[in-house]
């Protein structure tokens, strides 16, 4: 369920119920209530829920360019700040994620909460550069 839907293919003047709009975007109604959650606005003063086509055209454009918004070298993803964020002190921990991939993980500096990023293995000497790397799980760094 992780391809992404295309935010043209709701009409902007239109507005969608939730089953509708799952339909024309070829998700579930589960996923589109997720969104909702996650800050997709919808008509509130209404059951069921309209969503305004506008409205999902900018969802779903923000919330993918959140998820590909590159992160300068030197930050982690804060999921509480949803932005990137340098880590306190500049310290990670990794952990091992896949055979080609390393989680780092660190505080925000700015909230205090967890922020992490992944990187490919063969990226890790240069943030190795970048951040005081501890060993969490494992490193050969
Ligand atoms: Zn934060």
């Amino acid at each position: 369920m992780n391809r992404r839907a295309n935010p043209m293919a709701v009409k902007a003047a239109l507005t969608y119920e939730i089953a509708e709009a799952a339909v024309v975007l070829g998700k579930s109604p589960a996923t589109i209530r997720n969104w909702i959650k996650d800050g997709l606005p919808v008509m509130a003063s209404r059951k069921p829920y309209l969503i305004s086509g506008a409205a999902i055209r900018s969802y779903l454009r923000d919330k993918y360019q959140r998820s590909k918004s590159p992160l300068e070298h030197d930050e982690l993803f804060c999921l509480s700040c949803r932005a990137g964020r340098k880590p306190k002190d500049m310290v990670v921990e990794a952990f091992a994620n896949t055979p080609k991939t390393t989680r780092l993980m660190g505080v925000c500096e700015r909230c205090g909460a967890c922020a992490s990023r992944m990187v490919s293995n063969s990226k890790l000497q240069a943030f190795a550069r970048t951040f005081r790397i501890k060993a969490g799980g494992n490193s050969d760094a």
